[in-house]
């Protein structure tokens, strides 16, 4: 049985409740179960101490990362008191990309497997710093197994922010709540945080919410090839028509 060379950045995306919180703990379980030792991130945890928790009831401390926290520093500190082997960090894509360097240090210096689960773009469908530093650094990079299908029945690939029941693709990519805290996107129905849904590309762009709502921003032309690669040319989804900071 060949061993799986140490020290690599793994990245797996995918749309929020799209199971990578559940991955990151059966990663982090069965690191467990072969004798080794790992440190658990995460980001905006908004539930008291920090943990990785998932939909399914699946929980574990993390420890919470902040914009100036030095990962070096921290996997320093962890190696004082025992080798470390792994590296779980869920909610990646609010690392800096400088955070997202540093774990590659470890990864490479320290032969720490590091594994990084993250939503891929925000909610007006760019990628978000840390996600877009692990796309270019991993060494593998992998979709979740989808789950979530947009209301169509297409995967569901953008998480689309709703302010008054209508998409919104401005405002900050990170909310900071009534309590002063900043905000993860996702579903926060007790808070003042907006609520999230995740569409296809084409109801994303459309500003469609569900089959009965008229698009909101292009015609109706519900063809079955209207949705292919680059046939839609910008005389139906001009940029400016989102709001969406192209070029920004
Ligand atoms: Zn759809």
């Amino acid at each position: 049985m060949r061993r799986i060379p140490s020290g690599s950045v793994r990245f797996f995306y995918g749309p929020m409740d799209c199971g990578k919180s559940t991955l990151a703990l059966q990663i982090h379980d069965n690191q467990v179960r072969q004798g080794r030792r790992g440190v658990l991130l995460t980001r905006f945890d908004r539930s008291g101490p920090a943990r990785i928790s998932s939909r399914i009831g699946l929980s574990s401390p993390a420890l919470e990362v902040t914009d100036d926290l030095d990962l070096t520093a921290v996997l320093d500190a962890a190696a004082a008191t025992g080798a470390v082997d792994y590296v779980v960090v869920d909610e990646a894509q609010f690392l800096t990309p400088a955070q997202v360097d540093q774990l590659a240090l470890a990864a490479d210096e320290r032969e720490i497997e590091v594994f990084a689960f993250g939503i891929a773009t925000d909610f007006r469908s760019r990628l978000f710093p840390g996600s877009a530093r692990l796309f270019e650094i991993a060494d593998r990079i992998a979709p979740v197994q989808v789950e979530v299908l947009c209301w169509c029945g297409r995967p569901g690939r953008f998480n689309a922010r709703l302010l008054g029941g209508r998409i919104t693709r401005e405002g900050p990519t990170i909310v900071i709540a009534d309590t002063g805290d900043p905000v993860a996107p996702g579903p926060d129905p007790d808070g003042g945080a907006p609520a999230y849904r995740v569409l296809c590309r084409r109801h994303y762009r459309a500003g469609r919410l569900g089959p009965q709502e008229p698009d909101a921003q292009e015609p109706d032309t519900d063809g079955p090839d209207a949705d292919g690669p680059d046939t839609n040319g910008p005389d139906t989804d001009g940029p400016d028509r989102a709001g969406a900071g192209h070029g920004g």
